[in-house]
């Protein structure tokens, strides 16, 4: 080699090391910059504020950490947990959960809100979904920005995954990578794994609990949206809170959970807690398979060409037109599910009702945007 092929080689060295080295602070600064949780605002209503550690203390210090806000009345009564952000894709769940963090006040009893449930899960997106990391809302004072997550906990918080995951307690077999799904994890063990561990602490909010409700989303071609899932022992519940709202011309369906199919909150909340459990499912069409490009017109407006289409062929299990299923109208009906599921339990628990005021009204949701009902973004 002579001395200026060596000169040169040792620029082209040189340009690679920087290069490398400027590609691993950007990549570096954007895998730090997922690790930031959305500011949540404790509205007027929050009597006290948890995390879930001290439900499950082997949690400390770890990212499956997460905040629990309480709402207690003066009066003793019942107490209602809320999960959002069980699956952190299924945005509406975990806002549903925000606005009543924001807006709702209890006068008798307790409401307990978790609206991260697996916080790991937000801190990641799925790399072959193209999802936006996040998406803001507008409000009167600025903008408020929340995460989009992924189904599962994030690989850097638990890994490998096993080739089999096998359910404990029931043995059931699953694929390896269900190992960290939170709702296939519950009831969750003490020790272990992060993601059992987050549903060990969560199992241990509904031992406290009369009712726990797990808020989810799926893609419209799926069947099960817009529906409630049930444990037996909340059936009546659900039915009469089912009734209401279709008087409220809120169409809801109900199935049962199935016996047989372990690790899902509606499953085994009921059957290791004394709580009555359900899971609601909206219709989210940026989860869907039909969809195209993964917009913030589609993740917040629930609008997508290829959506109507597939609509008119017959192939969605919901009506989606141009308006979409945007995220306030699927926010909207997993707090009407959750008022008159309160409502049910009260008329079927007199002796130990939950009342709950402020929670936002359906139409108002609707009408007004969710904007309408979060708190000024907090000053940086
Ligand atoms: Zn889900």
């Amino acid at each position: 080699m002579t001395l200026s092929e060596t000169i040169q080689s040792n620029k082209s060295a040189a340009g690679f090391t920087v290069a490398a080295v400027v590609l691993s602070v950007v990549s570096g600064s954007i895998f730090l910059s997922m690790r930031e949780a959305e500011p949540i605002i404790a509205g007027p209503g929050v009597t006290k504020q948890h995390m879930l550690s001290e439900y499950n203390p082997n949690l400390a210090g770890s990212q499956g950490d997460t905040p629990v806000f309480e709402l207690a009345g003066e009066k003793p009564g019942g107490t209602v947990t809320i999960l959002g952000g069980t699956h952190p894709q299924e945005i509406a769940g975990m806002m549903a959960a925000v606005l009543l963090i924001e807006n709702a006040k209890v006068t008798q009893g307790k409401l307990m809100v978790v609206p991260q449930s697996n916080r790991s899960g937000f801190s990641h997106t799925d790399p072959m979904e193209a999802y936006l990391h996040s998406y803001t809302i507008e409000t009167p004072n600025g903008p408020r920005w929340f995460r989009v997550g992924m189904r599962l906990s994030n690989p850097v918080d638990q890994w490998p995954d096993p080739d089999v995951f096998v359910h404990q307690p029931s043995f059931e077999n699953l694929i390896g990578h269900e190992t960290r799904n939170l709702n296939r994890n519950h009831p969750g063990t003490a020790t272990g794994w992060l993601t059992g561990r987050v549903s060990n602490g969560l199992t241990a909010l509904a031992k406290s609990s009369s009712l726990i409700f797990d808020l989810h989303e799926a893609q419209p071609e799926y069947p099960v949206i817009n529906m409630m899932v049930v444990h037996e022992r909340a059936f009546e519940t659900a039915a009469t809170a089912q009734s209401m709202m279709q008087a409220r011309r809120i169409p809801m369906s109900i199935a049962a959970s199935p016996k047989n199919l372990h690790g899902l909150s509606h499953r085994e909340f009921g059957d290791h807690t004394k709580a009555e459990s359900l899971l609601a499912e909206t219709a989210n069409p940026a989860m869907g398979r039909f969809r195209g490009r993964t917009s913030l017109d589609l993740v917040v407006g629930g609008k997508d060409e290829n959506y109507i289409r597939a609509s008119k062929l017959g192939r969605t299990f919901v009506k989606i037109d141009e308006n979409g299923w945007p995220l306030q109208v699927r926010v909207a009906r997993h707090l009407a599910s959750i008022e008159e599921v309160i409502n049910a339990y009260n008329e079927l628990n007199p002796k130990t009702p939950i009342i709950v005021e402020n929670i936002p009204k359906y139409k108002d949701v609707i009408e007004k945007g969710l904007g309408a009902f979060l708190k000024p973004p907090p000053k940086v």
